[in-house]
């Protein structure tokens, strides 16, 4: 059982990863994980424990590793989202790690009085900084100008007890929780030892300038943070439901299927349904990422999150707040940390060994030459103390999952949905794309174009029996010949529930039923040569749809498909950004598949293919490529899922794909258009870039100034910019993912 833990005030990276490490070694826990960007710790309960009880542990773990979070529980059952946003955090974080309190107060509600101590702590570590500098200038002035050494080591002493009252007390606060490796602690002996051989400049300065950087490093996670939340911002307040011809203001949590809302101009539309009154246009751009106004008219749907722009409608509502494209596209974000990419567990890895190593050698290359070579202490010792201060790998552990969440935020404001972050490493490394035809190259919204009757058979007759079958399936051609149909006919004399019986859907066939005692079939060659059907077709590049009744052939129906616009300028676009073949996989024929293939300029095609042939073929595809890339697969049809699971990235169509498609894949196309693969791959090439640039900048950095300190070339102030100054660096770099242009 998934339980959702928000841990409000959390904003220690360090201490996150920790809480993490801890709770997935529970033996009540399958899995677990942290997201550090919005707090939140998702735990996975294995099925016969106690699910009450295990919670409790999970609580026990947080406050013994970060006393003072407020943490709430969500997720066990709670459907009401909206409780998540609108509870206030509490920030009594005991700051254990690099990151001051800073960040909660702009999120926090204003009425909690918690705030105002975070920022008074805050305000208070300003003012001692300012202290401590006014107290280290009056003591350079008593050494310098009036050459008194005690006096200038005594404001010295004050002033390192003003920078650092706070980072000491925590240290020795965490020595009796046993926690000696962390941040506080090793600054404290870095600073300590400084004193003692001397260093009295050092000492303050370390402490000053740990105490400025953890000022800049939490405003620089907390604008990114508001980043963030702002692209996830498209959660509607309210519905105007209409109850007897009033309007009245609900939350949109309390609305049910088949109430009816009004949305006026200006408003987003807070649920998915059907405009039942009014037609608009509706700024799309939180959902799609398209900033063209769609128009969606009368008997349309319309989905959440969109604004409407034009004018007043009435809709339908057809899911409830949960199940609406706003809360899943949420879910979906929420979730995506969950699974992390190889870079980001290679850091939280490389952090666990990365302090004790830094650690040993600091204490070796502090002893080991005056106990060998006889060496003086003092020179060693601050080489030392060099390392205790770069001995904290807060940049990475900051700034890597920040890089990553923001790939995925910035992915989902330009209508990409991106399952986790390991899906954006495997997009980076795409070097083949497949792609199905239906739905996904061409529109799938078919026209008739022409129609072959046997003899003695009419129109109205074919389409009556075509309409009748095609009803209740969901395949474009089916929607199509609906569409069709109900033009010649009235749409109620074509369906009658009762009268049908043992309808099958054939995938890649058609679909076969009984109404009224009368065995349809409808559907392609396929179909008919597994009832014995004798049928003809045209040679021509149309779609062709046969149709029997009780065994004797109707006719068929030949319909065509229109590609999807700018399809040929997408594939160009594929090739110039590394993608090396492009192949299309259909169920159609090779005539249509043909033309379609020509017409896209892909590398390949494969026609007449049923299901298991799609996954055969993307096998050998993925077999082909031996591991020099990832092979995406772009599908939109119930069928195509056994093909999305199978490819290393999965891409559905969010619009009109179909559920179970959605589900299998990785990532999800908003807008329907495959023109979004390339600026998913490049987003994807961006956030890795990034990560890259960070790991380099904070460990080439941090290796120089441990190298140059072995040859007593580096001093304390090097080694806290090597530090803090890094750390705020890694944030700020990891925020350009956010602001990219990747069209
Ligand atoms: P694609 O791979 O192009 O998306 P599908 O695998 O969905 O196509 O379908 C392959 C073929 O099967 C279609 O071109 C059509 O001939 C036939 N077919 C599938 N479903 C139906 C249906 N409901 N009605 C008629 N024909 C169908
Ligand atoms: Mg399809």
């Amino acid at each position: 059982m998934k339980v959702e833990f928000v841990l409000g005030g959390l904003n220690c990276a360090h201490c996150a990863g920790i809480i993490e490490e801890k709770v997935k070694k529970m033996e009540g826990v399958d899995s677990a994980s942290l997201n550090f960007v919005n707090k939140k710790l998702i735990a996975n309960i294995k099925e016969n424990e106690n699910v009450t009880e295990q919670i409790g542990y999970i609580r026990n773990i947080i406050d013994t590793t970060e006393p003072g979070l407020k943490i709430e529980v969500l997720g066990q059952g709670i459907e009401n989202n909206s409780d998540r946003e609108s509870k206030s955090e509490s920030c009594s974080c005991s700051s254990s790690c690099s990151s001051s309190c800073s960040s909660c107060s702009t999120e926090a509600d204003k009425s909690n009085s918690s705030i105002f101590r975070v920022e008074n702590e805050e305000k208070l570590k300003i003012i001692s900084i300012a202290v401590a500098i006014i107290l280290s200038l009056s003591a350079y002035v008593f050494k310098s100008v009036l050459e008194n050494e005690i006096v200038a080591n005594a404001l010295f002493v004050v002033a390192y007890l003003v920078a650092g009252y706070e980072v000491l007390g925590d240290a020795i606060r965490n020595i009796f929780k046993g926690k000696l490796m962390d941040e506080n602690f090793l600054m404290s002996v870095a600073t300590i030892g400084a004193l003692i051989i001397g260093e009295y400049p050092e000492a303050v300065g370390v402490m000053v300038f740990y105490s400025i950087g953890e000022l800049l490093e939490s405003q620089a996670v907390s604008k990114s943070r508001k980043d963030i939340e702002s692209l996830m911002n498209i959660k509607p307040d309210v519905a105007n439901l209409l109850v007897d011809g009033e309007i009245v203001q609900v939350s949109p949590e309390s609305v049910n299927i088949g109430d009816i809302i009004v949305v006026r101009v200006g408003e987003k539309v807070p649920l998915d349904g059907k405009v039942i009154k009014g037609n608009s246009m509706f700024d799309t751009s939180a959902i799609t990422g398209e900033s063209v106004l769609k128009s969606i008219k009368i008997g349309e749907r319309v989905l959440s999150g969109v604004i409407n722009k034009k004018s007043v409608v009435t809709v339908e509502v057809e899911k409830l707040m949960k199940d609406s494209t706003v809360s899943r596209i949420l879910d979906m974000v929420e979730n995506a940390t969950s699974k992390k990419s190889k870079t980001e567990n290679f850091i939280s890895v490389f952090a666990k060994y990365y302090t004790p190593i830094v650690v040993s050698l600091a204490l070796l290359l502090a002893i080991a030459p005056t106990l060998i070579l006889g060496e003086p202490f003092s020179k060693w010792a601050y080489r030392g103390l060099v390392f205790l201060v770069v001995s904290c790998p807060c940049a990475l552990v900051l700034s890597i999952p920040l890089t990553y969440f923001s790939g995925i935020g910035i992915s989902s404001k330009n209508g990409i949905l991106v399952k986790g972050s390991n899906y954006l490493e495997a997009l980076r490394k795409v070097n083949t794309v497949v792609l199905d035809k239906t739905g996904t190259i061409t529109k799938g919204t078919f026209e008739v174009s022409n129609v072959v009757l046997s003899d003695g058979v009419t129109e109205r007759e074919i389409f009556e029996y075509a309409g009748i079958a095609e009803s209740r399936s969901t395949h474009p051609i089916a929607i199509s010949i609906v569409k069709y149909a109900s033009g010649i006919l009235e749409i109620d004399e074509i369906v009658d529930e009762k009268n049908m019986t043992e309808y099958e859907e054939i995938s890649s066939h058609g679909v076969k039923m009984v109404y009224e005692g009368k065995k349809i079939l409808v559907g392609n060659y396929r179909l008919m040569q597994k009832f014995g059907i004798s049928y003809s077709e045209s040679e021509n590049s149309s779609t062709k749809v046969h149709v029997a009744v009780d065994g004797l052939y109707l006719g068929c129906i030949e319909i065509s498909d229109e590609i999807k616009a700018g399809i040929a300028e997408t594939i160009d676009k594929l090739k110039n950004i590394g993608i090396e073949r492009v192949v299309m996989l259909t169920g159609d024929t090779g005539l249509v598949a043909k033309e379609v293939s020509d017409i896209a300029g892909l590398d390949e095609y494969h026609a007449n293919l049923l299901p298991v042939d799609k996954v055969n073929l993307l096998e050998q595809i993925i077999e082909s490529n031996g591991g020099k890339g990832n092979v995406a697969f772009i599908g939109d049809g119930i069928n195509d899922a056994p093909v999305i699971a199978r490819s290393d990235v999965g891409i559905s169509m969010g619009g009109m794909g179909s559920d179970a498609a959605i589900e299998a894949s990785d990532v999800v196309f908003m807008t329907d258009e495959i023109s979004k693969m390339p600026i998913a791959i490049r987003i994807a090439k961006f956030t890795s870039k990034i990560s890259w640039q960070n790991i380099f900048l904070a460990m080439g950095i941090k290796i120089i100034v441990l190298i140059l300190s072995v040859f007593g070339l580096a001093n304390m102030w090097l080694a806290i910019f090597a530090d803090v100054g890094v750390a705020v660096l890694a944030v700020l770099n990891s925020l350009r993912v956010l602001n990219g242009d990747y069209r």
